[in-house]
């Protein structure tokens, strides 16, 4: 490992005064699970750690108009353990729980692992089903990014350097939703998604309609993805099983997988739309039953 300087500022204006005397040289750290990996790689080379584990006030769940604030500096144990958190949004707690081990749960930040930008992690699909947006912060001020539009490419995020993630906001879902998220094993329990796929969907007053849909996959492309046209394929469309066929073959057509020692990138295609496929019967299969589900139909 290089040698470098560990800062422990104690407040938000103090980690930007850092950022500020180090520039692109300082590297914010919190859990340290992917940095330090990083680092002892040499992938990075930050000549100072910024650490942001003395700041208050970042790592409480709060409820928010409905829905949740979640601070940046929640771990991702917390998120899975959280009564307040389970009551509200059981789909984000559910992600969260399938994230590698308890041991890099219990350091895993939730602004760390979004920050970090691996198209491989969990939480990201779910955060962008469920309509969630971040809140970034500068010594210029504040900006709010939907997590949809938040990743770039490969490890690579809008944020600026001088922006910290300091929360997380998750939207109340309306009456009549539910969600799943279903993450694709094939070989240890605490590996990496070959495919992961969440699904938030709405129905009508009747429960016989979609009202909305929202999909998103993951380990399928650069970035998470959002499934847009297997959306529209059941938005306003009665529940019926050849509407979930078609929409997971839209959801195939939106990735882009690698072939990688998980799987060849035509395999991890079609699994994408078995797992959309499979994760829209599980959050119908979830909702009150007075919604008519489609039988479930294996491949
Ligand atoms: C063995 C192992 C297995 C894993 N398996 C999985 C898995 O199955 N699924 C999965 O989803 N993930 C998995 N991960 C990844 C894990 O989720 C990330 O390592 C973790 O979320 C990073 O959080 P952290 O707080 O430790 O971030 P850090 O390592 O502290 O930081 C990561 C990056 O985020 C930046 N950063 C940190 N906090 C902030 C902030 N508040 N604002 C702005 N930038 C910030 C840092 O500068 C750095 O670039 C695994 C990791 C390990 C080590």
């Amino acid at each position: 490992m290089i040698p470098f300087e560990y800062r422990t500022p104690k407040s938000l204006k103090e980690v930007h005064e850092e950022l500020k005397q180090f520039g692109t040289d300082a590297k914010l750290i919190a859990g340290g699970t992917a940095l330090i990996i990083m680092m002892k790689q040499r992938l990075v080379r930050p000549a100072c750690l910024i650490s942001l584990r003395a700041l208050r006030g970042l790592n409480n769940i709060t409820a928010k108009d409905g829905g949740l604030r979640i601070g940046g500096l929640v771990t991702h144990r917390q998120v899975e353990t959280s009564s307040l958190l389970r009551r509200r949004v059981p789909l984000l707690a559910e992600t969260y729980r399938h994230v590698a081990t308890i041991r890099v749960r219990n350091m895993a930040t939730v602004a760390g692992g979004l920050a970090h930008a691996d198209p491989n992690q969990d939480p990201p699909p779910t955060l962008i089903a469920l309509g969630a947006a971040l809140k970034a912060v500068s010594a210029n001020g504040n900006r709010e990014i939907p997590l949809e539009e938040f990743f770039k490419d490969y490890y690579e995020t809008v944020l600026r350097p001088d922006e910290i993630i300091t929360e997380v906001s998750v939207p109340r879902l309306p009456p009549n939703s539910a969600g799943a998220f279903l993450k694709f094993l094939p070989r240890t329990a605490d590996d990496y998604a070959t495919v992961s796929a969440a699904v938030v969907v709405t129905l009508d007053r009747t429960k016989k309609n979609f009202a909305d849909v929202r999909i998103a996959l993951g380990s399928v492309g650069t970035t998470p993805v959002r499934a847009r046209e297997a959306e529209a394929v059941l938005r306003g469309q009665p529940v019926k099983p050849e509407g979930l066929r078609e929409a997971a073959e839209r959801a195939k057509q939106a990735v882009d997988p690698i072939s990688d020692f998980r799987g060849s990138a035509a395999y991890k295609k079609e699994m994408a739309g078995v797992f959309v496929r499979r994760a829209l019967e599980k959050a119908l299969g979830s909702l009150p039953r007075k919604a008519k589900t489609p039988a479930r139909r294996r491949k």
